[in-house]
C-alpha cells in the first residue's frame, strides 16, 4: 500500500503510524551516525507488526543500498503478492525512483 501523507486528499495518521514513522527517523539518525546518507524505512504487516527495518548504507560504496530498496528486496524473498499488497511501508523521506520503481 503506498499511502502519501500530508498531502491534499491523503489519510490522517495515528498514533501507530506515528511509532513507524519515529522509528524511521531513529533509523535516519543511525544511518547519518555510521557514514550514511539520513534515511530510514520500516515494513510493516497488516497485522501491524514490524516485519523488516533498514538505514541507508550507502557509505560501503554500494550505491543501490537504500533501505527502501531493501525492504523491496526482502518483501520479494518472503512475502507473497497478497500480503505484500497488504503491508504498510514507511520511511523518512520520500523514495527515490530507484526504490519507487522496485516497489513497484
Ligand atoms: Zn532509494
Amino acid at each position: 500500500m503506498l499511502r502519501h501523507i500530508g498531502q491534499e486528499g491523503s489519510v490522517m495518521i495515528d498514533d501507530a503510524d506515528r511509532q513507524h514513522l519515529q522509528r524511521c527517523v531513529d533509523l535516519a539518525a543511525q544511518a547519518l551516525a555510521s557514514g550514511n546518507e539520513p534515511f530510514g524505512s520500516v515494513l510493516v504487516s497488516s497485522q501491524g507488526h514490524v516485519l523488516f527495518e533498514d538505514h541507508n548504507r550507502i557509505g560501503g560504496g554500494g550505491h543501490t543500498q537504500h533501505p527502501e530498496f531493501a525492504i523491496a528486496r526482502w518483501a520479494a524473498d518472503k512475502m507473497g503478492v497478497q500480503e505484500c499488497a497488504k503491508a504498510t511501508v514507511y520511511t523518512s523521506c520520500e523514495h527515490s525512483r530507484m526504490c519507487a520503481a522496485a516497489h513497484g
